[in-house]
């Protein structure tokens, strides 16, 4: 199974959101990545759950990272 796209998103404060497209329906589901964990589990209003996978988190993490140092934040 290939991993579900995701996408990051900062906010003024350099906050970091998840995107994740949900496969059955496309429609974006957003969380603050502080409030994501390993397996946790997204759940769209279409009734489906995108889980996020301990690997997804570090991808996510190390997008984060990329984004600020394109900002030269750090
Ligand atoms: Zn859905």
């Amino acid at each position: 199974m290939k991993p579900p796209a995701f996408d990051i998103d900062l906010d003024k404060h350099y906050k970091a959101t998840m995107v994740m497209v949900c496969e059955q329906c496309g429609h974006e589901v957003r969380q603050h990545l502080q409030s994501l964990h390993p397996d946790a589990e997204l759940s769209c209003e279409c009734g489906s759950h995108i889980s996020v996978s301990p690997l997804i988190l570090q991808q996510a993490a190390q997008r984060v990272q990329q984004i600020k140092q394109s900002y030269h934040l750090s």
